[in-house]
């Protein structure tokens, strides 16, 4: 590992971003070693997204490391996940929703959540679509499960050179987002809009995110 490279990268990285946005470092895949050196530079959000990758580091880290889980998560995995875990970004079903506030309250604590949604045109990627979330919406999420906070919204735009089609989903899941602050129970702590990753990092900002996930751009290409 080159940390003079890495500082370099991440400096680059967070320059380009404005200072209100969340930087993520997603380290999936990253020994505890390159986490601990861009620890060591000063950043503390990282995101992984494997259950048993995470649990296996975390242990591994310094304590105050926020983390965030990123991945596709299934409910047989949740027990992987711990107090540590800040934020689950990529919610994507009811049934999950409801593992997750079983978990919470069984630790008793409150999970802080994001809601993803489906907005590429690739079938593989995951997502509630718009109509099954404006559903939950109608039956006010917080008093549903009260062990969860739905803090906001994560999406994925298609993996393509077309920037227009980036713009386009990008800009979608914000008016959708903004759709839902409006007209759903006001709730303080709904704010937040996971979207950016290396390679469409400037739409997603553009497009009004306020939490992007980059790992590559900071840590290199994954081997
Ligand atoms: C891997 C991953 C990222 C980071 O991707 P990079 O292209 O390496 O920046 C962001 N979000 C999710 C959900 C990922 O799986």
């Amino acid at each position: 590992m080159n940390v003079s490279q890495l500082a370099e990268r991440y400096h680059a990285v967070r320059s380009a971003i404005p200072p209100s946005v969340k930087l993520i470092a997603v380290s999936k895949k990253r020994t505890v070693q390159e986490i601990q050196a861009l620890y060591d530079l000063g950043h503390r959000a990282f995101g992984e997204n494997y259950p048993q990758e995470l649990r296996d580091k975390q242990p591994q880290l310094p304590t105050d490391i926020e983390w965030h889980f990123i991945g596709h998560l299934q409910s047989n995995k949740i027990k992987y996940l711990g107090a540590f875990t800040r934020l689950v970004h990529g919610v994507d079903s009811v049934k999950l929703l409801d593992a997750l506030a079983d978990r919470a309250k069984g630790e008793g604590r409150i999970q802080d959540v994001l809601l993803q949604v489906h907005i590429a045109q690739e079938e593989t990627k995951h997502g509630f679509s718009q109509d099954e979330i404006r559903a939950l919406w109608a039956t006010d999420p917080a008093e549903h499960w009260p062990d969860l906070r739905i803090c906001g919204l994560m999406g994925m735009a298609t993996n393509i050179e077309f920037q227009a089609q980036v713009e386009k989903e990008f800009n979608g899941l914000h008016t959708f987002f903004l759709e839902l602050r409006s007209k759903g129970p006001g709730r303080s702590y709904f704010k937040e809009l996971s979207m950016g990753m290396s390679g469409d990092v400037e739409q997603a900002v553009k497009a009004g995110s306020t939490m992007v996930r980059i790992g590559t751009a900071i840590f290199g290409e994954r081997g």
